[in-house]
């Protein structure tokens, strides 16, 4: 049985990378018909952010990755956060110090500190591993009846992994494919903390294995925990599962990891929601606020290291679901483009009807104090959809529909306007006015015949009429624009531009 886990600790926002991974979690076990578990890491008490697992829980149920066992929900292998599995740990720390891949070490924060000066003032770097440990302060360089000594005095003590000597180990990953590893190169990790607590890796191996999990699916940064978490499922002797580790996002530039702050730089956030950042209490507007779709931003984040058959850039949840193949995803960095972001908005937005725009613009900041009819906003939608990337863009792309230009950009008047524009535009707006229909049929053919009255190209009375309008020689057709402005405002505004 699939069983696959996004285990995130709460230690701040979800970014993007951790999006994906939860995303590739996701469609790989229900693409296998298995199950996703959400599992909370909370062992690293000084990391620990206030809010972080309920963000990071509302981040994934708004991108629709929904899981089948979470600490909300519950589930067979509950408690699913790891500040409440210290009894699971306490068994299995007795049982990995029964085998001989572990052993208790006494070493004082400040004795690592000397030793490790020492080192570098040698020019070298300190490793607690299998030549140093002789040693040092532990159960295998303390005589027998010293270490009984100190637990009886109960002087704390940590529990290290014994890393065995001079092995070479095969391992696989499923996207990067066979590696070996000598564990003389690896250190004798902590796997209990002196105040009992498990570090990472160890309460990690042993929640993997009680919860059943098949495959880990995570970001590449864990790679080098790799070869250690392999061997702490043959010290306690069970099978490992299978491993796959996600190449990283990169910078637009292609270069160096994308960070947080790229977010900021590029005016568009990295995280999918908004979030305080606990350092410099920044609120970060995510993707969401910012006015994604949760289908844009998902569709967006799985072609960041995977691509669908026949290159096919729009995919719903349910194609991924289908089509997502761990084989397929590329072992290089992916390289996030906040353009392409955008685009795939644009895409979707096109995909929706005027409707549903129509209920997400009426919640658009600002517009509800126009009062305009729900079938004036439709017209506008309709007009406008096919050019904006967000609903917001409807309305701030499109603020000539609301209120009349304050000024006229001066490029535009340069190129739309000479000694006689104005003239031109009087009588125009003397032949709007007997006008019965305002409809943008009728007044094309009107402006058509009233440039043939006058001898002038289409273009001579278009081009001032559009700056008049809307300010500057952009927007949809101009007599969409009057039809729905309306013929008093296409007067006035015409009135104002002549002034
Ligand atoms: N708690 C780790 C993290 O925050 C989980 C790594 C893993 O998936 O093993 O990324």
């Amino acid at each position: 049985k699939v069983r696959v886990r996004f285990a995130p600790s709460p230690t701040g926002a979800l970014h993007l990378g951790g999006v994906r991974t939860a995303l590739y979690d996701y469609l790989f076990a229900k693409n296998k018909g298995g199950e996703f578990v959400l599992r909370i890491e909370d062992t690293d008490t000084a990391r620990y952010v206030e809010g972080a697992e309920n963000y990071i829980m509302q981040s994934l149920a708004w991108c629709g990755i929904v899981p089948d066992e979470s600490p909300a929900i519950g589930g067979p292998y509950a408690p699913y956060r790891q500040s409440e599995r210290r009894a699971i740990y306490d068994r299995y720390k007795d049982q990995i110090l029964e085998t001989d891949y572990a052993y208790l070490a006494f070493d004082t924060p400040e004795e690592l500190d000397n030793i490790r000066k020492e080192f570098e003032a040698r020019g070298e770097v300190f490793s607690y591993n299998y030549q140093t440990r002789q040693q040092l302060r532990n159960s295998i360089s303390l005589p027998h009846e010293e270490v009984q000594q100190l637990l009886n005095d109960q002087v704390p003590y940590v529990v290290r992994f014994k890393m065995p000597v001079d092995r070479v180990l095969h391992l696989q990953d499923i996207i990067r494919g066979n590696f070996t590893v000598n564990t003389n190169t690896l250190d004798d990790k902590v796997l209990i903390k002196n105040d009992g607590m498990p570090t990472y890796h160890f309460a990690n191996v042993v929640d993997d294995y009680e919860m059943k999990i098949s495959h880990v699916i995570r970001g590449e940064e864990w790679l080098p925990s790799m070869p250690l978490h392999v061997l702490l499922y043959e010290a306690m002797g069970w099978e490992a599962p299978e491993f796959a580790h996600l190449s990283l996002i990169l910078k637009p530039e292609g270069k160096g990891k994308l960070s947080k702050r790229d977010g900021a730089k590029f005016g568009f956030p990295v995280f999918p929601m908004d979030f305080k950042d606990p350092e410099s209490d920044e609120v970060w507007k995510g993707y969401k606020e910012s006015g994604y779709f949760p289908e844009a931003f998902i569709n967006m984040t799985a072609l960041l290291g995977w691509t669908p058959a026949n290159d096919k850039e729009l995919v719903s949840m349910d194609e991924m679901i289908a089509e997502f193949d761990l084989h397929k995803v590329h072992k290089a960095g992916a390289r996030f483009d906040p353009q392409k972001a955008k685009w795939f908005n644009h895409e979707y937005l096109k995909l929706k009807s005027d409707e549903e725009v129509l209920t997400l613009l009426k919640e658009v900041d600002g517009i509800k104090s126009f009062g305009f009819s729900d079938e004036k906003l439709l017209k506008i939608v309709s007009l406008m959809k096919e050019r904006a990337s967000f609903v917001a863009d409807i309305y701030n792309d499109g603020q000539f529909f609301f209120q009349a230009p304050t000024s006229y950009d001066e490029k535009a008047l340069k190129k739309a306007w000479n000694d006689t524009t104005s003239s031109t535009l009087a009588n125009l707006s003397a032949k709007l006015s007997t006008t019965e229909s305002f409809e943008p049929e009728v007044l094309k053919e009107t402006i058509h015949h009233f440039a043939e009255e006058q001898s002038l190209g289409m273009g001579k009375v278009m081009m001032p009429l559009r700056l008049a309008l809307v300010g500057e020689l952009k927007g949809p057709d101009v007599p969409d624009i009057m039809n729905i402005i309306g013929k008093e405002e296409t007067l006035a505004r015409i009135e104002k531009a002549i002034r």
